[in-house]
């Protein structure tokens, strides 16, 4: 039996990160891992899907009683992966997507060496700027000395994607999906050679 992909997806915030996952999930059918936080919820944002939204207190709780595969504190938030979430999604058998940041991202690694972990890039500080901008990113400062210190910290990855023009984004990250699909070690062989001799 092959075992499903994961595929870890940071980016720098305005990056196009969400776009890219949602390709992904379209395209290929990935399953997104549903992440706890202590964040109060966007405007247009649903609870359990885009996040679990609970407060500090159960989120501590939950460190507490090890429920987590990973957890990080993001601009003064908590974020983290749930054992349930990731045991949920590995038996359905489908391939997942991680959304998560540098932290949680080496964290996994750590875990699941196999899994693919994507750094995703805007072509240059000025374009990020601007779409930090148009967001109404109010703390810029602090998100540019982050991205700063994150850049330094990227070795671990797999992949870069500097995501330009999105059209060539989508060709990119389809051509990591693509390739990894095709690896020896992600295939399950005996079914493929099954299939092959039975015409
Ligand atoms: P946002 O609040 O903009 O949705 O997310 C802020 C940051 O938290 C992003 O970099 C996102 O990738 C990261 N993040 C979201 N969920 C998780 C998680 O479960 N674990 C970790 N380590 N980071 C997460």
């Amino acid at each position: 039996m092959s075992s499903p992909l994961l595929f870890v997806i940071t980016g720098v915030s305005g990056g196009g990160k969400s776009t890219l996952i949602s390709h992904i999930i379209k395209k290929y059918g990935f399953s997104f891992s549903i992440s706890h936080t202590t964040r109060k919820p966007r405007e247009g944002e649903i609870d359990g899907k885009d996040y679990h939204f609970i407060d500090e207190n159960k989120f501590k709780e939950m460190i507490e009683k090890e429920h987590f595969i990973e957890w990080a504190k993001v601009y003064g938030n908590l974020y983290g992966t749930s054992k349930g979430e990731i045991k949920k999604l590995f038996d359905k058998g489908k391939n997942i997507i991680l959304d998560l940041d540098i932290q949680g991202a080496n964290n996994i690694k750590k875990i699941y060496p196999d899994s693919i972990a994507i750094f995703i890039l805007t072509k240059n500080i000025s374009v990020l700027k601007e779409r930090l901008l148009k967001r109404g990113e109010k703390d810029l400062e602090t998100r540019i000395m982050k991205i700063k210190q994150t850049l330094k910290e990227i070795d671990n990855y797999d992949y870069l994607l500097i995501n330009d023009e999105i059209k060539t984004s989508y060709i990119k990250i389809d051509s990591i999906v693509e390739a990894e699909s095709m690896k020896i070690k992600n295939l399950d062989l005996n079914k493929i050679i099954d299939s092959f001799w039975e015409k």
